[in-house]
């Protein structure tokens, strides 16, 4: 695989393509996040992944235009699947949640987008009707479906399930690899992000299309973004703690059960037998 990384001021970019404005569960408008990423980023393209929803995606890539800034939008959705959290870019049309992660697939390429495994390792277990719950697809749903690629760099999860999602990528499924932040509040967005080779976001496309092309990463918090996230989340970890003690809701929060471990390694073998044929050449 090519390290982009090394590449930065030779022609390759970053692409935050993972965050949430108002018209979700996000803190920040619409114009805000465009500001900030004008302003106090690097990035080159961003994505606007609320849930369930694309009306802030599409208005701020209009205004991203009209008022010439200097990065692109692309308009995403993060799609609630019946199994997880499922990104949906190159968006022209919003995709309905609570279907089938095959379906929800099947939605994002009917209209010529790209559908990406979010934070596929992750998993709240927790079933709130206050809270939108922050489940990745695990993984027999990854093997099973044609995603186009898998977020392996996502800022606001542990990272052992991004490092999960790295090293099962890298020996069974070989996707094109995103970062993105998960950003809910302006200082979170560029904190994790896709390095690509190009400024645009058509350049982002082709670079999808092509493995290894693309490359996930962070950037370090500061010890000031921490703190405005855990005041932003304060009252979302009031809920869940309600919902585990008052409500007895006792499921833990886990990366992945054991039954889905067992599933997994029982599905290993056959997979790596499968790998064999499938696995691209190196670029
Ligand atoms: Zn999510
Ligand atoms: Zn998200």
């Amino acid at each position: 695989m090519l390290d982009l990384s090394k590449s930065i001021k030779k022609g390759v970019s970053k692409a935050d393509l993972h965050m949430h404005s108002n018209h979700s569960d996000g803190n920040p408008s619409i114009e805000e996040i465009l500001e900030y990423v004008q302003n106090k980023t690097d990035l080159k393209v961003i994505a606007i992944t609320d849930h369930d929803t694309i009306t802030g995606a599409v208005m701020a890539k209009k205004l991203a235009k009209k008022l010439h800034y200097k990065f692109e939008v692309i308009v995403g959705e993060e799609v609630t699947a019946k199994e997880g959290h499922i990104l949906g870019y190159f968006l022209k049309e919003p995709v309905k949640p609570g279907m089938s992660a095959h379906e929800t697939v099947k939605a994002i390429q009917a209209q010529g987008g790209f559908a990406v495994a979010s934070h596929p390792f992750f998993r709240t277990r927790l079933k709130s009707p206050n809270m939108i719950t922050m489940d990745g697809v695990g993984f027999m749903v990854l093997a099973k479906e044609k995603f186009d690629a898998i977020e392996t760099a996502n800022a606001c999860i542990w990272e052992r399930a991004n490092r999960k999602a790295r090293i099962i990528n890298r020996s069974l499924l070989f996707l094109n690899e995103t970062g993105g932040s998960d950003a809910h509040i302006l200082h979170a967005i560029g904190k994790s992000y896709t390095l690509f080779a190009g400024e645009t976001a058509e350049d982002l496309r082709r670079c999808l299309k092509r493995w290894g092309y693309t490359q996930a990463t962070h950037e370090k918090w500061t010890a000031w973004s921490v703190f405005l996230y855990l005041i932003f989340f304060m009252p979302k970890g009031i809920e869940l703690m309600k919902s585990i003690f008052l409500k007895s809701e006792r499921r833990s929060i886990s990366l992945l059960n054991k039954r889905e471990m067992n599933r997994y390694k029982r599905e290993k073998k056959l997979l790596e037998n499968l790998s064999q044929d499938n696995k691209p050449k190196e670029v």
